[in-house]
């Protein structure tokens, strides 16, 4: 049955033939929130261990990364995939030019490796770099994935990302520019914002030229970061929400997106041995399960409230 909403992976499956398996590596980057150059101390919800596949816990080494990655996912699906690099850990544009087009090219000499994937932070993407990027997007498959998390001034500064929406808005601008289009992650339920102001960012989003997926996450609070710390200071600050609330928002959400927007992920999953406070207790499968389930029940479907009146 087709799904209420446009699906990143299904887009994919069409484009590629094949499922799209993504290699997570971890190419030595740092991140300027992290080194002083914009922050110390990074964004208090980081801690990037926890996102990270157990093949790709070593800085460097791209090659052996990527090797360990494809025999990893070829004993776990058995199934014919495609392959791409994902530079997941850090900012990964933050470094010169030619660092940047060696580890890039290391991931890409790598045998089934046919694209890559870069995530990194809105302000960590000069035109140089958006150009040679957009260059190599004519060679091979090549996509940008910028940490958007909040549409907000306030919330950004309160979870010290550094930079504001209108950095967000200018990446995206100049993206638009290079001929590359980007993916970008949000972030629901970060202290500060009331509901109606989540839903609201489907608007904003909508408007960033450029912006052609998202990926979703419910906020989860990682044990040792600022914001596990923040929490247990003051729980007041912080309400979550429970599976149908979370169902319920991203259902208005989406309904008020652009319907050109593919998704990516409808729900986040932190393994429980990194969680410090709440979680839903289910696979971040089933709440997108539940969110489909939602929309059929609604009788409604992604930008069916798009544009706004
Ligand atoms: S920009 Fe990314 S890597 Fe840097 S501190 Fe924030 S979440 Fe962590």
């Amino acid at each position: 049955m087709e799904l209420p909403y446009r699906s990143y992976a299904e887009d994919c499956k069409k484009a590629f033939g094949s499922r799209l398996q993504k290699l997570s590596v971890h190419a030595g980057f740092t991140c300027p929130n992290r080194d002083g150059r914009c922050g110390v101390g990074g964004c208090t919800y980081c801690d990037n261990a926890a996102f990270n596949p157990s093949y790709c816990r070593r800085v460097g080494d791209i090659r052996t990364q990527l090797e360990e990655g494809k025999r990893f996912h070829a004993w776990r699906y058995r199934k014919a995939s495609k392959y791409v690099a994902y530079f997941q850990t850090y900012s990964n544009t933050y470094a010169p030019l030619d660092v940047l087009k060696a580890r890039y090219g290391e991931a890409l000499s790598v045998e089934g490796i046919e694209g890559l994937i870069v995530s990194t932070r809105p302000d960590c993407l000069p035109d140089e770099t958006l150009a040679y990027l957009a260059d190599l997007s004519r060679q091979c498959y090549v996509r940008v994935e910028i940490g958007i998390e909040s549409c907000y001034d306030d919330t950004l500064r309160r979870i010290n990302r550094g930079h504001d929406m209108a950095c967000t808005r200018d990446a995206y601008r100049r993206a638009a520019a290079h001929g590359l289009a980007c993916g970008g992650h949000l972030m629901f339920g970060l202290p500060g914002e009331s509901r109606a102001d989540m839903v609201a960012q489907a608007a904003l989003l909508s408007e960033l030229p450029a912006l052609d997926s998202l990926k979703l996450h419910q906020l989860q609070i990682i044990k040792h970061t600022a914001m596990a710390a923040e929490y247990e200071a003051h729980p007041e600050r912080f309400s979550f929400f429970t599976v149908e609330e979370y169902v319920e928002l991203v259902v208005d959400f989406l309904e008020r997106l652009s319907p050109h927007i593919r998704i990516e992920r409808l729900a986040g999953e932190v393994p429980p041995r990194f969680l410090g406070g709440p979680a839903f207790g289910l696979r971040s499968e089933r709440v997108a399960e539940r969110i489909v389930a939602r929309m059929r029940e609604r009788g409604t479907y992604q930008g069916r409230l798009y544009p706004p009146a």
